[in-house]
């Protein structure tokens, strides 16, 4: 960052890990500008601000942030507890949010649309490395300007990319002209998002713990809004993995929450589609009829995908990137993360040099650093971003020097199942260092997308 010394460090996303970015850079003496899409920080979060989450509140926390909150008389949340969302946003991210040192620097309503270096497009290379970037904003009330900045972290998260309902990774046919058809990922449908749901004939797609964590609370929501109607449909042959073990799980309250998803669907609470792999989609009068590929179809009033994120890639099209070609996360982590093989707990702790592309001084961290992996944990991301903005300020030797203390357990707790404390395949759950038993156990609260991101595919 020599030659562009002067220029601020573009942080996008003002999630937890965009924050705690611009805490390390502060801490580092750099100078951010934080890019916030939402009306506020933490506005992902917001979405699914109902769901609980799955580590205690001292793996929800960076050090940096902390330092700052903590000077400003800030009281900590209890560190065993498990907050909800809604709490992550109310007694961490906006405090943060409101400190001075963040909010002079934090642009809310500000979408990045594109990344690039000044003057030049991906193919040039002369003095490349040391020519700002172009950071492109859309601002509210339709202004669009560009932002000089000397690096760029994008820590934008991958909620606003869901993948589509279609086969083959594909949207099915007429699946865009049916959005009005089809809710967020997470709807909260005992709550806030009740009405759009209560009395509906609701078809939920996925085999994940979204999935599940939607079904058990639509099942609750069925209880007091006589003609519910829930469907459920999903790739695989059966819904064995999503059940789990039962009373032999080794994570008891995952086996709880599995049990109880068994029971509904015996006893016919839930209707149950295997071997669904949707083509296309039709919107009716008031309906909308969807065409599996070998021929079946269903009509529901409203679809809820739980069918997992891929990142926004477009936005970083004029940089050069260096992506693993099946998980789209940084090339050399794309193999730590590989979700055949990794749960949350056994990824080994990495900073910037993985995380490097050829575009020198541009970072992918975050929940977005996984690509398409489910298995991203914030404790990991801190742990990125006090990693990236050493080597931003010029440290190698710290950030080269990676340390992430997960307990010998993970910080996965059992909620009932998550993408991250399902055990690595060929193990036994209580084998699995990764994700093992919680403080507080949980029957709701399952994180989001599908165990070890197969898409659908139990
Ligand atoms: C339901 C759920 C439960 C989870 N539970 C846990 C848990 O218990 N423990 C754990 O460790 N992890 C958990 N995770 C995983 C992960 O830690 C969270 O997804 C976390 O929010 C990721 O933080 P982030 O800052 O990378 O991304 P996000 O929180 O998604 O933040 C990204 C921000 O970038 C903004 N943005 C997006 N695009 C743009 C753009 N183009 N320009 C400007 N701004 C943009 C968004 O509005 C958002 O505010 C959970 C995830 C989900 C979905």
């Amino acid at each position: 960052m020599d030659s562009t010394k002067k220029l601020p460090v573009a942080v996008i996303g003002a999630g937890p890990i965009g924050l705690a970015a611009a805490a390390h850079l502060l801490e580092r003496g750099l100078e951010p500008v934080i890019f916030e899409a939402g009306p506020t920080a933490g506005a992902a979060i917001e979405q699914w601000r109902h769901i609980r989450l799955f580590s205690p509140w001292r793996f929800n926390l960076d050090a940096a942030a902390v330092r700052l909150l903590e000077a400003s008389g800030w009281e900590t949340p209890r560190l065993t507890a498990l907050p909800y969302g809604g709490e992550l946003i109310e007694k961490y991210l906006t405090p943060l949010a409101a400190l001075p040192a963040i909010t002079s620097r934090l642009q809310t309503g500000a979408r990045v649309v594109a990344v690039t270096r000044a003057g030049m497009d991906k193919t040039h290379v002369r003095d490349r490395d040391t020519t700002p970037f172009t950071v492109r904003v859309h601002h509210g009330g339709g202004e669009v300007r560009d932002h000089a900045v000397a690096a760029v972290i994008d820590a934008s998260g991958t909620w606003s990319t869901r993948n589509p309902l279609g086969t083959s990774g594909l949207p099915a046919i007429g699946e865009n002209a049916s959005a009005d058809r089809i809710s967020s990922p997470l709807p909260d449908v005992t709550g806030r998002d009740r009405a759009a749901f209560a009395g509906r004939r609701i078809l939920v797609v996925g085999a994940g713990h979204s999935a599940a964590n939607t079904l058990i609370n639509l099942t609750d929501l069925a209880k007091d809004a006589p003609g519910t109607r829930i469907l459920w449909a999903i790739r695989g042959a059966s819904a064995e993995k999503v059940y789990g073990g039962g009373d032999a799980d080794g994570l008891p309250a995952r086996g709880q929450l599995g049990s109880r998803l068994r029971r509904l669907v015996n006893a016919g609470a839930i209707e149950l589609h295997t071997g669904y792999n949707i083509a296309a989609l039709n919107t009716l009068d008031t309906q909308v009829s969807v065409e599996a590929v070998d021929g079946r179809s269903l009509e529901a009033d409203i679809i809820i995908p739980c069918t997992g994120f891929r990142p926004e890639l477009e936005i970083l099209r004029e940089l050069r990137l260096n992506l693993d070609p099946a998980v789209e996360a940084p090339l050399e982590l794309g193999p730590l993360i590989d979700p055949e093989f990794h749960s949350c707990g056994t990824v080994p702790p990495h900073g910037a040099k993985l995380l490097a592309h050829p575009e020198k001084d541009f970072y992918i961290v975050g929940m977005k650093s996984y690509g398409r992996a489910p298995t991203f944990l914030l404790a990991t991301g801190y742990e990125q971003v006090r990693s990236v903005a050493a080597a931003l300020a010029g440290d190698q030797a710290a950030a080269d020097t990676v340390h992430l203390e997960l307990p010998e357990t993970g910080v996965c707790s059992t909620d009932g199942g998550s993408s991250c404390d399902v055990p690595s395949p060929g193990k036994a759950a209580s084998e699995d260092t990764g994700c093992c038993a919680a403080p507080e156990p949980v029957l709701i609260g399952f994180p989001t997308g599908l165990s070890h991101g197969r898409t659908g595919g139990l």
